[in-house]
């Protein structure tokens, strides 16, 4: 089988001419005469990828000066245990919106640092949907409040820009903490609405490994709570994100992830890219005659992440083995939703939707 459409969603697809570049310096980078994972993190090649990978994510996504940029190993994960480790004091109020999965988890590792308010939920509606902000109850005091700018799992996302969608609140003196794994640089988004924003890289910025926070500078001189020099986001961004030895090989395809996008057109040529390919999504499941289902909330539906269901699970196997023999791979659903999910992020071309599309009219005329 050739390379397949990856509608997989995380680790998932690069574009293939990031991997090209990557597989001749995998054996050897520019005239160091070693390979990009054989060179020292200190080296002048590798010190010049790093300040690159910088300076083109702050031109991509418009970072203002008064805003850090560490790159740090790990994944989301990590970075939802160190940020009330970093800007809460022990036992500190500090608000939390679910709107899916990865909230939860956020909630899970913050709780031990802090008193956690959940402000907002809408698991009770299985997180098809996002609370009213008006509904918040958000705390006096609170050292931030988190939301998840898309969750990947459910499929649900705050669309600022969109008509009718869901903004993003005012906080006011509260830092807005945002986790934007899974839409960072799909579309323009105002960092300046934000105290800090952070993402795993393995979704739209490249290889897992490696995790990318975006924070405002004030912040970081507060004292938060007693944290091991390696989990201090202040002496992480003195070191250049250098601490200890960074995950060299993820931060150089992550740069060379950024260094495409700026190519493409940048975030506003990935917005018109992302709402051309869900609209044809959503309108191929919402145009089978109920067949096909998605049930989050149609203003609040991810750009990113479709979660689908066939009228009977078992027809689940049969549509994935008659995906893959069509070229399509990574459909399955998560398995606290079931079903499919087809994620889309920057790599995906329209050509690749457009053949899953084709795939879901063939697959229910045949089986419906
Ligand atoms: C994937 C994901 C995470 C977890 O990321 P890891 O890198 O596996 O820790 C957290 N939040 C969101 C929104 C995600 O999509």
């Amino acid at each position: 089988m050739s390379r397949a459409y990856n509608f997989s969603p995380g680790p998932a697809m690069l574009p293939e001419s990031v991997l090209l570049q990557a597989r001749d310096t995998m054996l050897e980078y520019g005239d160091a005469g070693a390979s990009i994972v054989e060179i020292s993190h200190r080296g002048p090649e590798f010190i010049e990828i790093a300040a690159q990978a910088e300076a083109d994510l702050r031109a991509l996504l418009s970072i203002p000066a008064e805003y850090a940029v560490l790159f740090l190993p790990g994944g989301a994960t990590t970075q939802q245990a160190l940020l009330p480790l970093n800007f809460a004091d022990p036992g500190q109020r500090a608000d939390y919106v679910l709107t899916g999965h990865w909230g939860a988890t956020a909630t899970r590792q913050a709780r031990p640092y802090v008193d956690l308010n959940v402000a907002a939920s809408s698991e009770d509606d299985g997180y098809r949907s996002i609370p009213p902000v008006e509904s918040w109850r958000l705390s006096d005091g609170a050292a931030y409040v988190h939301v998840t700018a898309n969750e990947t799992i459910h499929g649900v996302e705050f669309r600022p820009a969109a008509p009718g969608g869901h903004a993003f609140p005012d906080t006011g003196d509260v830092p807005l903490f945002a986790d934007f794994s899974s839409s960072i640089a799909s579309e323009p988004i105002d960092v300046s609405r934000f105290g800090a924003i952070y993402a795993g890289a393995q979704k739209n910025l490249g290889p897992v490994g490696i995790g990318v926070v975006i924070v405002r500078r004030d912040l970081l001189e507060r004292a938060g709570q007693p944290r091991a020099d390696i989990f201090d986001y202040r002496l992480q961004l003195a070191a250049d994100s250098m601490l200890n030895t960074p995950p060299t090989w993820n931060w150089y395809v992550a740069g060379l992830t950024f260094r495409w996008m700026l190519e493409e057109g940048g975030v506003e040529e990935f917005a018109r890219r992302s709402d051309e390919k869900a609209k044809l999504l959503y309108a191929a499941i919402d145009g089978s005659g109920g067949w096909y289902r998605n049930e989050v909330d149609p203003a609040v539906r991810s750009r990113m992440n479709v979660p689908f269901f066939l009228p009977d699970p078992a027809l689940d196997a049969p549509f994935l083995a008659e995906a893959r023999e069509a070229g399509l791979v990574g459909l399955k659903g998560h398995r606290v939703v079931g079903g499919m999910r087809a994620s889309i992020y920057n790599p995906m071309p329209l050509a690749g939707v457009q053949a899953l599309v084709d795939h879901m009219r063939d697959f229910q005329r045949r089986h419906g």
